[in-house]
């Protein structure tokens, strides 16, 4: 849900323009057969499952960021470079974010999003199939929200921002910079959720993460933040750096 750092592979423009492209063009498509399927009857159980799904990709980009800024490291096969590797960067500088143009920020996003979109098109909807419309207007809200996420988060490190965008974040309609500032303050193991941030606070009462990572450990034996705490202990018993004697 980071947008990829420059030393991190991406896909190639072209992939990542052709995945803007068709991204909107299924929302696009999307949303027509959602308004078609809206009736009296059908409002409140579509308006229910769009908001549950801007919801769950608050929960959806603090998974994935939790994941990859926990667990394995920048060497782990497959994952490290294209997964890992963006996330321990952004936390090394966090302004990195705020150089990338609209698609490196949200062309990898779009590209993930659009088969789901691909297989939502395959449900039925109308008056006559409202559980079906309910699910693909809870996919298509769910998939603007995983678009807009890194989106957000640029915004949330941005020093300024366009006035409807300020007007949202001082809203928390979407995330928030002083809310995303604590997620950047040690122990840097809070508020992962980085697409409206809703979720954060009720997940931190649950102490969610933090039971989560209890059962992983139990579960394989290892242990969360492995490399940043490896880097740590190799600090820590590092000798110390000799000094030149000034004359
Ligand atoms: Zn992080
Ligand atoms: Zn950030």
């Amino acid at each position: 849900m980071t947008a990829p750092s420059a030393s991190a592979p991406r896909p190639s423009q072209w992939q990542e323009k052709l995945g803007v492209v068709l991204f909107f063009l299924l929302c696009a498509l999307l949303t027509r057969r959602v308004g078609l399927a809206m009736g009296a009857q059908t409002f409140w159980v579509l308006g229910v499952s769009g908001v549950l799904g801007f919801v769950t990709s608050d929960l959806v980009s603090g998974l994935v960021h939790w994941l990859f800024d926990t667990w394995f490291s920048r060497t782990t096969p497959v994952l490290g470079k294209t997964f890992v590797t963006p996330f321990r960067v952004h936390h090394e500088d966090p302004l990195d974010i705020t150089r990338h143009g609209f698609i490196a920020t949200n062309g990898h996003n779009c590209l993930v999003s659009v088969p789901v979109l691909g297989l939502a098109l395959l449900l039925p909807s109308g008056p006559e199939a409202p559980l079906a419309s309910a699910a693909l207007i809870f996919v298509l809200t769910l998939c603007l929200g995983v678009f807009g996420t890194n989106q957000f988060h640029k915004w949330a490190h941005s020093a300024s921002t366009p006035p409807g965008v300020a007007w949202l974040q001082a809203r928390g309609l979407i995330l928030g910079r002083e809310h995303h500032d604590v997620h950047h303050t040690e122990p840097y193991t809070r508020h992962y959720c980085i697409t409206t941030g809703w979720l954060n606070r009720p997940l931190a009462a649950l102490d969610f993460f933090r039971r989560l990572e209890h059962l992983i450990t139990a579960l394989t034996g290892q242990r969360p933040r492995e490399e940043a705490l490896h880097a740590v202990s190799t600090e820590q018993q590092a000798p110390p750096v000799p000094t030149l004697a000034t004359p």
